[in-house]
């Protein structure tokens, strides 16, 4: 593994961070960031890229000592999908391997949740979410013979946050705090 490309990264980010930007520049300038770390396949250790044969599996790969941030690799089997889910802070997702498919969903007034446009992501690509306007989604491997991996940044401690499934036809809501 090379080490230093996450490093820089991490570094990079705290130093964007540490200017107190706006969201719009988080995902001009940080996205950017993300995007030079997903760009090359060739930094992930093994052990945070091994499927799970039942769930999505995440590894923690960083998290900020201020909890501003935290890195996080999603490793889908074939056919794996979250269940309909907010975050409540703003999350950048970089495709790493593989392609994932991000549905955002929207609440309607009868209390559902209606599917937006779909995102199938590419290896380079980065998809967002937002509180302040698309938090809540699906996602799911695009893939039915393959393992995809992601990378995600968030601006929290992910593990810390309070956040919410629901089910899209009922609207029914419940918490949870991700492991
Ligand atoms: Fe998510």
């Amino acid at each position: 593994m090379q080490e230093g490309k996450l490093l820089t990264f991490v570094k990079e980010l705290a130093i964007l961070l540490e200017s107190k930007p706006s969201e719009e520049m988080i995902f001009t300038k940080g996205k950017k960031l993300l995007e030079n770390l997903i760009t090359v396949d060739d930094w992930l250790a093994e052990d945070f890229s091994k499927p799970h044969p039942q769930y999505y599996q995440q590894y923690l790969l960083y998290a900020d000592p201020l909890d501003r941030f935290s890195v996080v690799s999603f490793v889908w089997g074939p056919g794996q999908k979250t269940p309909l889910h907010n975050h409540t802070v703003w999350g950048m997702i970089g495709q790493l391997r593989g392609k994932e498919k991000g549905t955002p969903y929207y609440p309607q007034a009868d209390g559902s949740y209606q599917a937006g446009e779909p995102c199938v992501c590419p290896p380079g690509h980065v998809d967002t979410v937002s509180p302040s306007t698309h938090d809540i989604h699906v996602v799911e491997n695009n893939h039915l013979d393959q393992t995809s991996i992601s990378i995600h940044v968030y601006g929290a401690n992910i593990g810390k946050v309070q956040r919410h499934v629901y089910d899209p036809v009922s609207g029914l809501e419940k918490g949870f705090v991700s492991e």
